[in-house]
């Protein structure tokens, strides 16, 4: 199983990290173990001093596939969730700037938070999905389907050409903006279309 993730997809996210708007998606991957046993909390690491989360919307892959052409694209996941792209930002910004890659940033134990539901597609307006990150009570990050640079069917279509997907991947979206750092003793909750999906307590 792998974990893959869309940066940039949301243009007030890239403009608040001061990025350019991508012209194609960008994606980088996580480990399996970057998802951890349901009901743990998350402990933050000891080699960053700024963890941000990154509320996105998470397509279940259930059908193998590869070069698969946009139209066809939605036959191959048939449920959506709700994740925590938790990053390292202070590790990242120190890649980006020399140039490295950014999986000691992204990739490390309990990076990839995941809702325990996933919800059937035929349940949501594809292209109009609604969500949500409570920080301690207070709404920190809302975003919407429609406000994709790309699309699931785009993401789904670019990312088959370079990696066969297969059944149980999952693909992380991107993020909206407002992203923030977490402290020990935060409390996360996440909603789609206003109903908690996910709750992640920060130890
Ligand atoms: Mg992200």
């Amino acid at each position: 199983m792998k974990i893959i993730c869309i940066g940039r997809n949301y243009i007030e996210h890239a403009k608040e990290l001061k990025n350019k708007i991508p012209e194609e998606p960008l994606f980088f991957l996580k480990p399996e173990t970057a998802i951890q046993p349901k009901g743990h909390p998350f402990f933050i690491p000891d080699f960053s001093q700024m963890i941000h989360y990154e509320v996105e919307l998470v397509i279940k892959i259930d059908r193998i596939g590869k070069h698969i052409q946009e139209q066809f694209a939605h036959k191959y996941y048939s449920k959506i969730g709700l994740g925590i792209d938790f990053t390292a930002r202070d590790i990242q910004e120190e890649c980006k700037k020399k140039g490295l890659p950014w999986e000691k940033a992204k990739g490390f134990d309990g990076s990839a938070q995941i809702s325990r539901n996933f919800i059937n597609k035929e349940d949501l307006d594809i292209h109009n999905i609604y969500f949500s990150l409570n920080h301690n009570g207070n709404e920190v990050q809302k975003g919407n389907s429609k406000d994709m640079i790309f699309s699931f069917d785009k993401i789904i279509s670019y990312v088959s050409q370079f990696y066969t997907l297969k059944i149980g991947d999952l693909i992380y979206t991107g993020t909206p903006s407002g992203v923030g750092q977490v402290k020990i003793g935060d409390k996360l909750n996440g909603f789609i279309n206003n109903k908690e999906v996910l709750k992640v307590l920060v130890k």
